[in-house]
């Protein structure tokens, strides 16, 4: 096949769109996704100047997505004196997964040059989600875990760097995940938060002042032309999964959507047009009612709609065993 811009060899096929791309018109018209949705959800405020630039903290895991989106902002902001970036790796401690990820991490962030910065569950709580996995005092999953501590660190450490946002990668095929799981849940709550935590462009979202806004510019492009894409580009990325990976809806989910885009090409993107929409709707409904519960956690400080918050509650019981 030939690509239709130049007539060159095609590296890809898009089924969504019909297109054929040679490697430098598919990587262009990644990159111009990228940037049209960076544009869209207006990440860049009017207000950002060189004296008091905007500051973004980019959550680096190591896999394709994360190394994608560090690649490509470095590549359009690095220039930028309006915007600061701050690449933050998080170690959960799991045995021969993470450790390959933040080497991988550390040389992306040292060629592109980026502050760079690791921390880790065993210094911040002491505890590794190997030994969480296995003694598991909840009886749930380890992502039930992982996510809280996760967002936790996340969340604090980009308050900490004085973050006015938070970039990760998830990419279309999570998005649409997400959204399918919140649909066929029945969880109209849970798609106002999505809106209002990571979805919605700036200008609509009304997040609350407690959070460190989040985004994702990466939502428009599908999983596997993130993954062409690192390949061609030949980007330092780690691609083994977890081996506590558990989300087993997700996983239903996943199967489930890849088989309704090859039979129905577009059907991802034009579920998250839907859904944004929807979600959007939900959270001018759910907003006001929020906002009035949250306070500080007892231990921590964390913003929390109880008295001790989530991850203080589960380090707790944890510690107990
Ligand atoms: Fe944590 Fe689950 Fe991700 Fe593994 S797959 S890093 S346990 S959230
Ligand atoms: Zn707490």
């Amino acid at each position: 096949m030939e690509c239709d811009k130049c007539g060159r060899d095609a590296v890809m096929h898009a089924g969504y769109s019909g297109a054929h791309l040679c490697e430098n018109h598919f990587c262009a018209s990644v990159e111009k996704r990228v940037r049209g949705r960076i544009r869209k959800d207006s990440l860049v405020p009017r207000d950002a100047t060189p004296e008091d630039p905007e500051h973004w903290v980019i959550g680096l895991s190591g896999g394709k997505d994360s190394v994608v989106l560090t690649h490509i902002l470095d590549d359009t902001f690095a220039k930028d004196p309006r915007i600061e970036m701050t690449a933050l790796t998080i170690h959960e401690g799991i045995e021969g997964y993470r450790d390959e990820s933040v080497d991988a991490c550390v040389e992306l962030a040292e060629e592109l040059q980026m502050r760079h910065e690791l921390v880790t569950y065993e210094e911040e709580f002491g505890v590794r989600m190997d030994d969480v996995a296995e003694e598991d005092p909840e009886n749930m999953a380890p992502c039930a875990y992982c996510g809280v501590f996760r967002r936790d660190l996340l969340e604090n450490y980009a308050e900490e760097f004085g973050a006015d946002k938070m970039l990760t990668g998830h990419n279309l095929d999570d998005e649409a995940e997400t959204a399918l799981m919140n649909v066929l849940e029945g969880d109209v709550e849970q798609m106002a938060k999505h809106f209002d935590a990571s979805l919605g462009p700036f200008d609509e979202r009304n997040p609350t002042e407690e959070f460190v806004p989040r985004a994702k510019p990466l939502r428009d492009i599908p999983e596997k032309e993130v993954a062409l894409y690192a390949h061609l580009k030949d980007l330092p990325a780690h691609i083994t999964e977890c081996p506590h990976a558990s989300e087993a809806f997700r996983g239903e989910i996943q199967e489930l959507m890849l088989d309704l885009e090859d039979r129905h090409p577009g059907t991802r993107h034009s579920i998250m047009s839907g859904y944004e929409e929807m979600a959007g709707l939900a959270a001018d409904r759910y907003r006001s009612a929020d906002d009035a519960d949250l306070n500080d956690c007892e231990r921590c400080g964390s913003t929390t709609a109880r008295d001790v918050c989530r991850k203080c509650r589960l380090l707790e019981s944890i510690r107990a065993v």
